[in-house]
């Protein structure tokens, strides 16, 4: 059994480690007192992202993608995962149902997409229907040759980032038929209704938007009729690995930063890592890290080795449950040993605080991930995750 990393897995992390020190951190204060990544920033931070060799992380060679295996993906994930703000949203990853598109699809959408000159966003949330995309209200009717779509949409991650949308809509009406669709900025009929404030300051926003017989060429459907669950399905298991490396990422920069803290305060004549109150949240906190690392570099493997996708697909929920609520714990102890400094906006711990609790949330709650455990325990039996293959 060999763990070490390859020399080139170990420089890609020391990439992703200058890229996020260098460029990305610089920036966290600005997006934090401005709400989100000033528009004048943004071309030079794309340009950035192309200068540094990070476009195209997520796709292959064959796309004009880095063709990256799934551990060199995600060892770079981890070291931009430190930085607060989502600012590691700046370094692209274009949807992987896009490879699925038709050649003429691949050309207009996922190409220009991993060389950052367009980014689409993906609109599947709606207000009745989050968890249970069954309830997903937007429909696409076919007519005179081309789809209209209507619904309202939530939550729409980089809307004004991005010059396209892939919107998930019911065909007819029938939650049998969930389909995707490539829909160009700006759309006649497609009303921006608001981007709301959140918890975090992200680079982007989350917008909501109003389809009302928005037009879509036949052309700009992504796969068939029907095929929209498996088509993001695929996006799923990415997602969940990329959410457990920025997680891991943030809990190590709020553990470093709580453990030089410990070390440099000094309370009652000693450094306070001298109270065991204070040590012992030190050595839980290197505890968790050293188990979620161990989990995050293990699951890329197994998909880099090409197990049974229904296997990766349990473990990459485990793994998203598991580093997602680590990093809250994580992330709480570190801003407790910080004390009154840690709850300062300046401090990148309290940012972090912030930024880490929609990962218990987004891209499937803690509960669903529970759900999916659940459901595969039941069906395969315990194995699945005690089993060492
Ligand atoms: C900042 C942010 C960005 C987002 N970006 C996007 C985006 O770009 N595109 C997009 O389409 N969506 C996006 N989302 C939406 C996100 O995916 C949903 O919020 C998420 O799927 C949960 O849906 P919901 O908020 O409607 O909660 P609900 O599904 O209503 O859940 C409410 C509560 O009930 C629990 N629950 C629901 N079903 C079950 C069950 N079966 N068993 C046990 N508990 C259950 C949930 O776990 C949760 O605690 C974003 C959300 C946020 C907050």
């Amino acid at each position: 059994m060999d763990l070490a990393l390859s020399q080139r897995e170990r420089e890609l992390s020391a990439l992703g480690r200058r890229f996020c020190d260098e460029v990305l951190v610089p920036l966290e204060i600005v997006v934090d007192e401005h709400g989100e990544l000033p528009m004048e920033r943004r071309a030079a931070l794309r340009q950035a992202v192309r200068d540094w060799g990070l476009a195209g992380i997520n796709h292959s060679k064959e796309h004009g993608g880095l063709g990256l295996t799934m551990l060199e993906q995600t060892v770079i994930e981890e070291q931009l995962g430190r930085v607060t703000n989502g600012l590691w949203s700046c370094v692209w990853r274009p949807p992987v149902s896009l490879k699925y598109g038709t050649p003429a699809q691949i050309d207009a959408y996922l190409r220009p997409s991993i060389q950052g000159e367009r980014r689409g966003c993906f609109a599947i949330t709606e207000a009745e229907a989050g968890s249970d995309p069954r309830r997903v209200k937007t429909r696409a009717v076919r007519r005179n040759g081309e789809w209209l779509l209507s619904g309202e949409k939530w939550f729409v991650t980089s809307y004004n980032a991005s010059d396209f949308i892939i919107v998930h809509a019911h065909v007819d009406d029938d939650p049998d038929k969930p389909t995707l669709f490539l829909v160009d900025k700006p759309a006649r009929n497609m009303v921006h209704l608001r981007s709301p404030k959140f918890m975090h300051n992200f680079a982007f926003d989350h917008a909501e938007l109003r389809f009302e017989e928005t037009p879509v060429p036949e052309d700009r459907m992504l796969g068939k009729v029907g095929g929209g669950f498996d088509l993001t399905k695929s996006w799923f298991v990415e997602a969940r690995l990329q959410i457990a490396s920025h997680a891991l990422g943030a809990a190590i920069r709020a553990a470093e930063t709580a453990n030089d803290y410990a070390t440099h305060r000094h309370q009652f004549n000693r450094a306070i890592r001298e109270f065991q109150g204070v040590e012992f949240m030190l050595a839980d906190m290197a505890v968790e890290i050293f188990a979620a690392k161990t989990m995050l570099y293990r699951v890329a493997w197994e998909i880099d080795q090409g197990a049974d996708p229904k296997r990766v697909h349990a473990h990459a929920s485990a793994l998203k449950l598991y580093c997602s609520e680590m990093a809250g714990r994580v992330i709480d102890k570190a801003l407790q040993v910080l004390g009154g400094r840690g709850y300062m906006r300046e401090n990148p711990v309290e940012r972090l605080y912030r930024d880490i609790r929609v990962d218990r949330i987004w891209e499937g709650t803690s509960e669903i991930q529970r759900v999916v455990i659940g459901g595969q325990i039941r069906k395969r039996g315990l194995g699945i995750y005690s089993d060492w293959h």
